[in-house]
């Protein structure tokens, strides 16, 4: 009898491990080469000699709306370890003046709680959101800050936070289309679809370790430490991967799945046309002598069930406790990149100190987190240059984040391409 056919997933991050989990299940020879040491990509967990701690590369966040990072979730087992409000309520905090407030949308697609000074963001006006219909309207070329007023309280209170958490880019460049669908997905459809979910025991838990399992149990095979240099093609087919030491030869209905990076595709694949302009993402984890107490109805806002708050007016938009770790999170940092981590932890000690009304005698352990290629940069023109899962080269297929998936670059787009491309491998002959 001939040999399976064999499909070599290269890149071991959602996108990677989503397309294997698939393709392990409908019975492919699964080979996985990942060129670091670990699985997750950018959604990776670690442990942390300074904190003495396992913490997460930068925190992550999910919605209920984001249905296939749940259904992935769901597929690897790990559900349980999505932790959430029983509804939609994201705390706030203002840190220049220490006003505090959590929003709450209402069920059902009206949304009245926009009417209600209690649930609705203090100081803004119902008129003012829905002056957010003009994004549903908005060109191909428009940006967030083109469709929206600037000076109004809404804008620092919601639309710029919110544009950053989602499309990990500045509003003033960020298409305005893109952040539309996630106003149409998440909050135009009521609170059972802007639940917050964040992964309770860490990514690797919640994301990576399950799905590394299920593709071994699977007996798909996976290699770390394994990076692809190079493909060499025949006609219209990749013919040999290039692993330095190890050359592997594609015979006749193999395929490669080219999970990877904007930048390590286009080095790999000739031609090939993507976003290439990244945004960075700056993280600080901070380790507590003991965890912040939360008690259900904690002034703080924050709760064991949601550990989690919004902050405007610093530098941080967001931050988690889980145990005695604080995380704080800037996006789209092209300016806080390039400062000193130690200037860094400074700010975000004192951002964290003030969000949990801590008071130490001394600072605490804090590790800032760089990451300099975070996501591709959601503008307008970038969004035409996504490629789509199938290549001119009949056995090779794209996946990532960064794919025409239609999703912004987050787990669910990751998710989504991954499934792409095992449909493609599953329909060519
Ligand atoms: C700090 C931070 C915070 C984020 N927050 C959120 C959030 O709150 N919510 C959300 O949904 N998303 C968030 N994201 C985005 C999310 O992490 C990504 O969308 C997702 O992880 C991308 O997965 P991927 O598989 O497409 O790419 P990657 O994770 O980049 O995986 C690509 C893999 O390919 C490997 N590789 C590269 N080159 C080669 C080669 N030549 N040979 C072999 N292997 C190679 C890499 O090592 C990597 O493991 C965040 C990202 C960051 C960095």
């Amino acid at each position: 009898m001939a040999p399976k056919p064999r499909v070599h997933v290269v890149g071991a991050g959602i996108a990677g491990l989503s397309c294997a989990v698939r393709l392990v299940h409908q019975g492919h020879d699964v080979h996985v080469h990942e060129a670091a040491a670990q699985a997750g990509g950018r959604c990776r967990s670690y442990r942390d000699a300074k904190l003495d701690r396992v913490v997460d590369n930068g925190n992550h966040l999910l919605l209920t709306a984001n249905q296939a990072a749940i259904a992935y979730v769901d597929e690897i087992g790990a559900r349980h370890t999505l932790q959430g409000p029983a509804h939609a309520a994201f705390p706030f905090m203002d840190l220049r003046s220490g006003e505090r407030w959590t929003v709450r949308p209402n069920g059902g697609p009206v949304p009245w709680w926009l009417l209600s000074p209690a649930r609705r963001i203090p100081h803004t006006r119902p008129s003012a959101y829905a002056a957010g219909l003009r994004l549903a309207c908005a060109g191909p070329e428009a940006t967030v800050a083109d469709c929206l007023d600037r000076h109004d309280p809404l804008w620092e209170r919601f639309w710029e936070p919110l544009t950053v958490a989602a499309l990990n880019t500045a509003p003033e460049e960020a298409s305005a289309r893109l952040l539309w669908l996630v106003v149409r997905a998440t909050f135009a459809r009521g609170e059972a679809a802007c639940r917050p979910l964040i992964a309770r025991d860490g990514l690797a838990a919640s994301f990576v370790d399950p799905a590394v399992a299920k593709v071994r149990a699977g007996g798909g095979e996976i290699g770390f430490n394994r990076r692809l240099r190079a493909v060499a093609f025949s006609g219209d087919r990749a013919a040999r991967l290039d692993f330095g030491e190890t050359q592997v030869l594609l015979a006749e209905g193999d395929r490669l799945v080219l999970a990877v990076p904007p930048p390590a595709a286009t080095a790999l694949l000739p031609n090939l046309q993507a976003p290439q302009d990244m945004r960075p993402i700056v993280n600080a984890h901070i380790r507590l002598p003991a965890p912040p107490a939360l008690p259900p109805g904690s002034p703080l806002g924050l709760s064991e069930d949601l550990p989690l708050l919004g902050l405007i007016g610093g530098a941080t938009q967001w931050l988690i406790v889980r145990d005695d770790v604080v995380s704080l999170t800037i996006s789209a940092a092209a300016d806080q990149a390039d400062e000193s981590s130690e200037a860094l932890a400074d700010i975000l000690w004192r951002e964290a100190a003030a969000a949990l009304a801590l008071d130490l005698p001394e600072a605490p352990p804090v590790r800032i987190v760089k990451e300099r290629r975070a996501t591709f940069a959601q503008t307008p023109q970038a969004l035409r240059l996504r490629p789509p899962a199938r290549t001119p080269w009949r056995n090779v297929v794209l996946a990532g984040d960064w794919t025409d998936t239609g999703y912004p670059a987050t787990i669910e787009s990751a998710v989504r391409s991954g499934w792409a491309a095992a449909q493609v491998c599953a329909d060519s002959p």
